[in-house]
């Protein structure tokens, strides 16, 4: 990670977490603002990238996933932790997405559980699936912050909250010393090793990924993976297989949660983004079609040829392990899995609570 700056927000300074990563980081010369900062002119996203800004946290703290109305959501809510990400994915969405500039952390952590407290006391009665990766990468600066174990320690008192921390990272670091957390599962985006070299610069490589989650699961966590989002080239067939053996090789398959299937997709802007950062990309020139969510995907057909193959790898691996489809339409899971949900089933957001409920009644069992 190559911080060479870091922000600070008057009157963040004060935050435990500001100390912490501020310890953390001896040598960085440290800048006060009164207000966020905006994108100047001139500044590029890899410039962006090589600023920590420490700042509070003053929107929305919990969202439901931005799903849109033609496509099967899962039903999560995003927990905002911090936006923008030091990794440097060629087709990563963020690039096209904020208005600001540089990794912003937020550190006012008491305010923060403050407000998922009185979103978790008006939701007792359900279960609450959040995620900290939409914005960022769950882990990639949890080795500076800690918050993977704070945030464990505060779950704790909240028996109805499961958090999903993705990452593309190998930081468990700070979540093995514990007892494993209940309310935690940790997942890992996957994509066949050829890929994480040229389209994921700064990541973990694959087997990194794979030994982090190995070492997860000794420890005694439950696991998610995400094949997404998955490319379609010459020989994709032979390298996403083959990914799927190697998950199976250092995974056991009762560890595994669920696993989510999703073919890349772009919205149109991010094409030149791409084009211009990341020269060397050419998954981008390939045939797309502009779907009802305005993204442009792959065509159907191609989308469910990759879909069904991946489904059945898995399968021959572990029969129970839920498999879904993220944010594709009902035509498709259709022809992929043979039913959809929501229509005469539970939907995927109860489909996938069920996993959750299924796996603590069955925790609560054994001990
Ligand atoms: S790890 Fe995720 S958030 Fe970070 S650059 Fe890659 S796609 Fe974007």
């Amino acid at each position: 990670m190559l911080f060479k700056k870091i922000l600070i927000e008057k009157g963040a300074e004060t935050a435990p977490l500001t100390q912490r990563v501020l310890k953390a980081l001896p040598d960085l010369p440290l800048e006060w603002v009164d207000r966020d900062p905006v994108f100047s002119q001139t500044e590029t996203i890899a410039e962006s990238k090589k600023t920590l800004y420490l700042t509070r946290f003053k929107g929305e703290l919990i969202k439901p996933c931005p799903g849109t109305k033609d496509y099967i959501c899962c039903g999560y809510h995003i927990l905002h932790i911090g936006s923008n990400c030091p990794m440097d994915c060629s087709y990563c969405i963020l690039q096209a997405y904020f208005n600001q500039p540089f990794i912003r952390l937020f550190v006012n952590i008491e305010e923060i559980f403050l407000k998922l407290r009185t979103f978790v006391y008006r939701h007792h009665e359900e279960i609450i699936r959040l995620g900290t990766g939409e914005f960022t990468d769950s882990l990639a600066l949890d080795h500076l912050t800690g918050f993977s174990a704070l945030l464990a320690q505060e779950l704790s008192s909240h028996p109805n909250v499961l958090v999903e921390l993705k990452t593309k990272t190998a930081a468990i670091q700070n979540l093995i010393p514990a007892a494993p957390s209940k309310n935690i599962i940790i997942s890992w985006s996957l994509n066949p090793s050829e890929v994480i070299k040229k389209e994921e610069r700064g990541a973990a490589s694959l087997s990194e990924r794979l030994k982090a989650a190995a070492v997860c699961q000794k420890k005694g966590y439950r696991l998610g993976f995400h094949f997404d989002p998955i490319f379609y080239f010459p020989g994709w067939e032979e390298s996403y297989h083959q990914t799927v053996q190697t998950l199976f090789s250092e995974i056991r398959p009762e560890s595994i949660l669920w696993i989510s299937l999703g073919c890349f997709r772009f919205m149109p802007p991010l094409k030149s983004i791409i084009q211009h950062r990341h020269p060397k990309a050419r998954y981008i020139y390939q045939e797309f079609i502009p779907a009802l969510d305005k993204k442009m995907r792959y065509p159907q057909s191609q989308r469910v040829e990759i879909y069904r193959k991946l489904f059945n790898w898995i399968r021959t691996w572990g029969e129970e392990i839920p498999v879904y489809l993220c944010m594709e339409n009902a035509s498709v899971w259709g022809k992929v899995f043979g039913y959809v949900p929501g229509m005469g089933m539970p939907t995927l957001k109860e489909m996938l609570d069920q996993r959750v409920r299924g796996w603590w009644e069955k925790d609560a069992e054994i001990q």
